[in-house]
């Protein structure tokens, strides 16, 4: 079992479990979903596999790969990589979309509400792009590739989506762009106003995140009209927000409002507004994006858990990334205290939910109630051999707040294997900048090295390999170290949460503080379908919580952990974020 706090182990980890479920039949094609309640579990080919999958996949690994120990095997790609970027760019094709695969296990879901007269107007020979999910993850993963190579091909790629998406938007003079069904067919779309379903509007706004991040990375500036159209007309027209700013609700669990009370989408189009006000300088996107995650928050807790949907009790890992980026992005533009969430949402529940160990999965999933169903298509589209095993390194999708499973939806979805894993690197890549410590973590910079003795005690061990002072944030409600180093010791008083000490390249420094513990009662989801549990906190970290779960317990941590020490990548770091 590895170190639970070593982020490198994790995205070693997540490297592997990202290219372990995949269909050797079917050129490594990989499997979105799989069935927990199946005895044994079984993976299913579905729509998600083409384009928000594979580029989703894409994205995660290359970053997890580029924060790895350099001897770890995982360092460099597998076989199931190039079959998975093979797939990806397989899956491009007019208009310089990524399409669904025209197969009986690729009909669009959802077709009530984000399809105009799906039925009795297509014919066999229609082929669907995904306009929200699949344009987004792939954009993702040609930015990340292109970050990581420098390869033209993927650039291209890119601008051509970006183009085809331009071209295809609706537009409105004045107001800005938006799709208006929840896929794009060979026959065009079917309808051409907004409101075909509430919230359409900001749901197909996802690509915005990619296409800033598309933008950075290439300067290719129809990528920011693309973010820009899309992000104005959704903040004008999108029902999704309450006149205070809060996030409209829904209607509660499971009663529609079917894009609205998706939390992803919500937390996914609050980050790409607040990325794009800081590419931009616009200060009225950051503000509006810094409001809206404070009113995000109140839908999750302090330790990292947020709802698949308003009022659901089970969570989603998706959120939880969409929430540290956003976290790390305003610590790093607006106010460094943002951090401390970042630090809270990645310690506790990020890692905690990411499965290591195959013995505790298997005892889980045997004790859900069984799924007797056949599997669909006759099981010609199905997968049941080693899945479980391929987990391990994954993160459980939707995890409650004591458990990695909760009865409500135990499925596995592998969009949040993805955004986990990018989260682990988040948390590597954002922990320092130059000689400031964020997050603490034991991390390895060209320009310091951390070793972190959290949870076990207050410490951090600093090698310093620059010149200048080194700042590190405390704990919150920390004000007071003890800095040892140069054969004395002395007492620092932190200001605005940061102590800073005078140091110069060679200096190794030992920082001791106080890790408070507290107790704290949660409770999320609706009238007559809460959860609750009661956190035993020390410092940032979650020890515990009452009760324990009952299928896979979170939080049965160690407080006797020797701490990590890290190794420096044999990579330069990615610049993911702004
Ligand atoms: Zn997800």
């Amino acid at each position: 079992m590895i170190h639970p706090f070593d982020l490198q182990a994790r995205a070693e980890l997540a490297a592997h479990a990202l290219t372990a479920l995949l269909d050797p039949e079917r050129d490594g094609l990989m499997y979105f979903l799989a069935n927990w309640r199946a005895r044994p579990p079984r993976a299913e080919h579905c729509l998600w596999d083409c384009g928000d999958g594979s580029g989703r996949h894409i994205d995660a690994l290359t970053l997890v790969r580029s924060v790895l120990r350099p001897d770890s095997p995982e360092a460099v790609p597998d076989a199931g990589e190039k079959q998975l970027e093979a797939w990806m760019m397989r899956f491009l094709g007019d208009h310089g979309l990524t399409w669904l695969l025209n197969e009986p296990f690729t009909q669009p879901w959802g077709t009530d509400m984000l399809l105009k007269e799906a039925a009795g107007q297509t014919s066999a020979a229609e082929t669907y792009a995904e306009i929200s999910w699949a344009q987004r993850g792939t954009l993702l993963g040609l930015t990340s590739r292109y970050l990581a190579t420098g390869d033209e091909r993927f650039k291209a790629a890119g601008e051509h989506m970006v183009n085809g998406l331009l071209s295809l938007a609706q537009k409105v003079a004045g107001v800005g762009l938006y799709f208006p069904e929840g896929y794009y067919r060979t026959s065009g779309w079917h309808f051409h106003q907004p409101g075909l379903y509430p919230g359409i509007e900001e749901y197909n706004a996802a690509v915005i995140v990619p296409a800033i991040r598309f933008y950075r990375a290439t300067g290719f500036t129809p990528a920011l009209d693309l973010a820009d159209g899309l992000l104005t007309y959704a903040l004008k027209h999108t029902q999704g927000y309450l006149p205070d700013g809060s996030l409209f609700p829904g209607e509660g669990p499971n009663k529609g409002q079917g894009t609205l009370d998706h939390f992803h989408t919500r937390s996914n189009f609050l980050l790409g507004v607040l990325e794009v006000g800081i590419v931009t300088g616009r200060r009225e996107l950051v503000s509006w994006a810094r409001q809206s995650y404070e009113h995000a928050k109140a839908w999750g807790t302090d330790f990292g858990w947020f709802p698949e949907g308003m009022g659901h009790r089970h969570g989603e890992t998706c959120c939880i990334t969409d929430m540290i980026e956003a976290a790390i992005l305003l610590g790093r533009h607006v106010s460094r205290s943002y951090y401390a969430d970042a630090e809270r949402f990645g310690r506790n529940h990020l890692i905690e939910t990411q499965w290591l160990s195959l013995d505790q999965l298997n005892r889980a999933t045997a004790q859900l109630p069984e799924d007797t169903g056949a599997a669909p298509f006759g099981g010609i589209y199905s997968r049941t051999d080693r899945v479980a095993a391929s987990q391990i390194g994954a993160f459980a999708s939707r995890a409650t707040l004591n458990d990695a499973f909760h009865l409500d939806a135990p499925a596995m979805m592998q969009c949040c294997n993805a955004a986990g894993a990018r989260a682990i690197h988040d948390l590597w890549r954002y922990a320092t900048d130059g000689l400031a410590i964020h997050l603490r973590f034991s991390v390895e910079t060209p320009a310091l090295r951390v070793v972190s003795h959290e949870p076990a005690r207050g410490q951090l061990d600093i090698t310093v390999r620059q010149d200048g002072p080194v700042t590190v944030r405390l704990p919150s409600g920390v004000n007071d170290a003890l800095v040892a180093g140069n054969g004395n010791v002395q007492p620092v008083t932190a200001r605005k949460g940061y102590i800073e000490i005078a140091a110069s390249a060679g200096a190794l420094l030992s920082v001791y503080y106080a890790l408070p513990e507290r107790t704290q009662y949660y409770e999320v989801g609706a009238p007559g379908k809460a959860a609750s549990c009661t956190g035993h906190w020390r410092g940032e970290t979650l020890i515990s919580v009452d009760p324990v779960g009952e299928l896979y317990p979170l939080y049965q941590r160690s407080l006797d952990l020797p701490p990590v020490v890290p190794a420096l990548p044999s990579v330069p770091a990615l610049p993911t974020l702004p």
